[in-house]
């Protein structure tokens, strides 16, 4: 039986670059949304290094202001568009804006979160709702304003933020675990839609974090502790930990990674 290999690369495709850096997002466009703070905000700078150039969005019009002229002042290619990623008429505006005025948008980072706790049998609707609504309507309503460009000109990557609730659950934050395992379904759901035409659509799940979102939990000794007992590495993770995932699930190195959710936990969810 004669099995067939792919031929080494020729100098030609060396020269023509397509066997240049496959990590390189040199020449790509990310909208990365609630990228005033927090993980957005390291990814977003993550990007930038891997050459992107960015289009941040947030809510908070001052924070999202701070946070380009903060990416400006370390030479990155920026832009800033505030817009409420729940509101469906907004989100298709904005969109069409930055296609417009900017250009089109290669790979979307659906970032944007919020935590409400409570305890499930007095969770009040609205915050039961406003979670539901900014943790996972809002990556199909972003997602469905980028990907009809994304489909004519057949190719795009998704990624939208998980988390280890999209798995496992605490008390308090039933909200959160339900829009966090309904957007796995919804990533592997887009995955699976679009797939044909050339866009990729992954899950990057972060453990633990450091940001403003945990910042009351990590200064709890009682909940530090708990945290870093369950988790392997024995600590919280940082944002930057992980912005070499998003590059890699942004870049040509994932062409053929789709509908996968990516863990960088520091094993949590592998240890019993
Ligand atoms: P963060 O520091 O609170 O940042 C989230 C950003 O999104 C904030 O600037 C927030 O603004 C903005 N935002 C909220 N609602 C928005 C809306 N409707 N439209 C546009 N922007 C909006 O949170 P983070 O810890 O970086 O979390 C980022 C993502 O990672 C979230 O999806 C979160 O669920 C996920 N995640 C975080 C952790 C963790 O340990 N930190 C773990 C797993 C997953 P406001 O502050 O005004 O609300």
């Amino acid at each position: 039986m004669s099995v067939k290999v792919d031929p080494m690369p020729s100098s030609r495709a060396v020269a023509s670059g397509e066997c240049s850096d496959p990590f390189s997002l040199r020449g790509r466009r990310a909208l990365i949304t609630g990228a005033g703070q927090g993980i957005g905000f390291a990814l977003a700078r993550g990007l930038g290094v891997a050459g992107a150039e960015l289009v941040l969005n947030d809510v908070d019009p001052v924070r999202l202001e701070q946070a380009v002229a903060t990416l400006r002042g370390e030479g990155f290619t920026v832009n800033g568009r505030c817009f409420d990623v729940t509101n469906g008429a907004d989100v298709e505006r904005s969109v069409a804006e930055v296609e417009r005025g900017i250009g089109p948008v290669d790979s979307l980072i659906n970032n944007a979160g919020i935590h409400r706790r409570a305890p499930l049998e007095t969770m009040p609707t609205e915050r039961w709702q406003a979670v539901l609504d900014v943790n996972l309507t809002s990556a199909f309503l972003v997602t469905r304003a980028v990907v009809g460009g994304m489909i004519r000109r057949r190719a795009g990557k998704i990624i939208t933020i998980c988390s280890l609730n999209c798995e496992v659950s605490r008390p308090t934050i039933a909200n959160y675990a339900a829009a966090k395992g309904g957007l796995k379904m919804l990533t592997r759901a887009m995955a699976v839609e679009w797939a044909r035409h050339n866009i990729q659509v992954n899950g990057l799940g972060p453990g633990y974090i450091r940001t403003a979102m945990t910042g009351t939990l990590t200064i709890e000794a009682e909940f530090d502790r708990l945290i870093c007992a369950r988790t392997p590495a024995g600590r919280w993770g940082e944002s930057r930990e992980l912005v070499g995932t998003a590059v890699f699930l942004s870049s040509r190195a994932a062409d053929f990674v789709n509908g996968q959710i990516l863990y960088v936990d520091g094993g949590l969810l592998a240890a019993l």
